[in-house]
């Protein structure tokens, strides 16, 4: 028998290494291996990498659209489908207008069928009420580096990790979440860089580092600016970067100079003379770059967390040069990708503004259709405007709001409030069981596209495998739905299509095809005319908006802090072991064999208080839901601080979170709520 092997991208998370899928001449996958030249993975695959086959395995998998029928699911064709969603669409619009329908594209999905979707809304359904996941991930991130940088993504390469004499790893843990990272920054670590680690628990990685800054939740801001007060009490800044790249140092030398580290010892928990130690070898390191993930970008202070990040690297010129730099880690495969798309209800492709008549009227031009004008509104707005009556037709694919958005309850609420549900499904997930109308998605490995990982790295992926039954491409659907409501717009036939029209309206991209990421194996944007071999460090001569802005920052407290009814602060983490809501890594048993479903972490301290032991059975309450599931205790957490994964449907932490709002992004305070925790009788 002869088994093809064809080169594709691993469909978890950010790192996007290369993976190879090995099928026989049936057709069937039967292996999956590394791809050993690859310029991020080297070689290496993590345990969810390795277990890709049953992610797409064709068991449980929705292969013909369905329709609820007096509450039942009914399997009904795809003209069928698109004939009644279309007339319910119409409906809407015509009733209410374009602001009560919206569409939530996926981070898992390729480039190619994001940007179809926020074309889609734009320019047939004729609304900015176009989002996805990034809201509850980096949104804050792509405001914050914005802002300050002019562009919002990792500025250096994962090749930098060995590059580099000091890495800041602050609210990730890149072993469980971006494991081959991790892996890297370990080996970059025994072969002489120093690591640092900032985090309020003492996660894989911190127990490896050099130093670990135990703060405590939310108090990101207060370290950072004391030590921004010590690297410019000491001189220990960069004036000749600052002076050269970067506009606002007085006014920032001025807000941190009270905000010593003895001052805000309360505050992070930190000692002053560790803050200055840490502000000591970041500034004074030769190359030092900073890491970070959602212990930065999930809280009410989000956007200002990242600014104050940029901040630190610019006053100290660790930016712009091999080794440095601000990196954040994205979570999904290709969240990068959908946010470069423009699915957010603020920028088209390219972090185009949505506002400015320029870009509206390029867009409308190149397209030949006129677009949205007004805003658009977030995915929680989404929920928001539901729950008022003011939202009333949602085109969902790829996520599972149900499970991985905060507060459950009302997020069920709004869902089940809506006229129109169509979610575009590999399985039956949460918020599928939800909908009026499923659709069947093709896989990652059933469809060819593109995905952009972490460092901007836009990598082709390979039809390996026909899709199960009547599955198809997300563009495909959105394209045979469009036609259903009288457009031409998505009238392509080929993924590259898709992609060569979108390169030629979005600055970053124009220099790419999927000949040029096929020879170079990847590029990273920007890739265009002044950059046709890509970019590996941005930054290095210049920022996007001229000079870099320093923008003071103030500490702003959690929203909800503990209290005596609710005494301890729940923190929401992610395992290595599994992958957004679960609905890809829990079809694996050798993933699910490796951890319980739906645990809690809690501190030795707290456990004995409560009298708790390994694996008793507890309640969790806080002020917007409940559930139960089992303790584990250790040391990891610290007292006062439990900590839930939030992969398990059994389980779903987000029955607990807060919906509180960073006020510029919408980024709901994820990583800090006040809960309850008592012992359940044995069961
Ligand atoms: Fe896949 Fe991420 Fe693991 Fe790489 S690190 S194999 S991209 S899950």
């Amino acid at each position: 028998m002869t088994a093809s092997i064809v080169k594709t991208i691993c469909p978890f998370c950010g790192v996007g290494c290369g993976i190879c899928l090995k099928v026989d001449e049936q057709q069937n996958l039967i292996g999956v291996e590394p791809q050993i030249s690859h310029p991020i993975s080297r070689g290496k695959l993590c345990d969810k990498g390795w277990s890709t086959a049953y992610a797409i395995h064709p068991v449980n998998r929705i292969t013909q659209p369905l329709k609820r029928i007096k509450g039942r699911f009914q399997p009904i064709s795809w003209d069928e489908a698109l004939a009644s969603i279309g007339d319910s669409l119409k409906a809407i619009l015509d009733e209410t207008g374009p602001e009560a329908v919206g569409v939530i594209s996926s981070a898992r999905a390729t480039n190619e069928d994001n940007y179809a979707a926020q074309k889609f809304a734009r320019a047939v359904l004729k609304t900015n009420n176009i989002d996805h996941c990034a809201r509850i991930c980096h949104s804050p991130t792509v405001a914050g580096l914005k802002q300050t940088l002019g562009s919002g993504a990792m500025t250096n390469s994962a090749s930098d990790i060995y590059k580099t004499d000091l890495i800041v790893v602050i609210g990730a843990d890149p072993t469980e979440n971006h494991s081959i990272l991790g892996g890297h920054i370990i080996d970059a670590q025994q072969k002489g860089a120093q690591l640092i680690v900032i985090d309020p628990r003492v996660t894989r990685l911190a127990k490896v580092a050099d130093i670990h800054v135990q703060l405590k939740p939310g108090s990101n801001i207060a370290l950072i600016n004391a030590m921004l007060h010590t690297i410019i009490a000491q001189q220990w800044h960069n004036q000749s970067f600052i002076d050269e790249r970067c506009d606002g140092f007085e006014s920032l030398a001025s807000k941190v100079e009270h905000a010593t580290p003895e001052s805000v010892e309360s505050v992070t928990g930190v000692s002053a003379d560790l803050v200055r130690k840490v502000a000591r070898a970041y500034s004074q390191a030769n190359s030092a770059m900073i890491m970070y993930g959602m212990g930065i970008t999930q809280f009410v202070s989000g956007t200002q967390n990242v600014i104050a990040l940029a901040d630190l690297a610019l006053v100290c010129g660790q930016v712009g040069r091999p080794g440095t730099g601000i990196n954040p880690l994205r979570g999904q495969n290709n969240v990068q990708g959908a946010c470069d798309m423009g699915c957010l209800p603020n920028v088209y492709p390219g972090y185009q503004d949505a506002s400015a008549p320029e870009v509206q009227s390029k867009f409308a031009k190149s397209w030949g259709e006129e677009v949205a004008g007004k805003p658009g509104l977030t995915s929680l707005g989404m929920t928001k405007a539901t729950l008022s009556g003011d939202f009333r037709g949602l085109v969902l694919f790829g996520e599972d709001p149900v499970v991985t958005d905060p507060d459950q309850n009302h997020v069920k609420a709004a869902l089940k409030a809506l006229d129109l549900l169509v979610v575009a499904e590999l399985t039956m997930t949460e918020t599928a069981k939800l909908a009026d109308f499923v659709l069947p998605a093709a896989s990652f490995a059933e469809k060819a596209g593109t995905f952009t990982n972490c460092e901007r790295r836009v990598q082709r992926i390979s039809q390996v495998l026909t899709p199960p039954g009547t599955a198809k491409s997300d563009w495909q659907w959105l394209k045979a739905l469009a036609e259903q409501l009288g457009s031409q717009l998505l009238s392509w036939e080929t993924s590259e299509q898709v992609f060569d029209e979108m390169a030629t309206l979005t600055p970053a991209y124009q220099g790419m095809t999927y000949t040029g990421l096929d020879r170079h194996q990847g590029l990273q944007w920007p890739c265009n005319q002044g950059a046709p071999q890509g970019t590996e460090i941005l930054h290095c001569d210049s920022f996007p908006i001229g000079k870099a802005k320093l923008l003071p920052v103030h500490c702003i407290d959690i929203d909800e802090p503990a209290d005596e009814q609710f005494p301890l602060v729940l923190t929401t983490n992610r395992l290595h072991f599994h992958y957004g809501c679960g609905s890809m890594t829990r079809k694996s048993p050798l993933l699910e064999r490796e951890t319980p479903a739906g645990v809690l972490f809690i501190n030795p301290h707290d456990a004995k208080a409560l009298q708790l032991q390994r694996y008793s059975p507890i309640g969790v309450r806080s002020r917007r839901g409940y559930l139960e599931t089992r303790a584990i205790i250790t040391d990891d957490v610290p007292p006062g601080l439990v900590s839930m994964p939030y992969h398990f449907k059994e389980a779903p932490s987000n029955q607990l979170t807060n919906t509180a709002q960073d006020p510029i992004t919408k980024m709901p305070e994820l990583k800090a709520c006040a809960v309850s925790v008592f012992p359940l009788p044995p069961n």
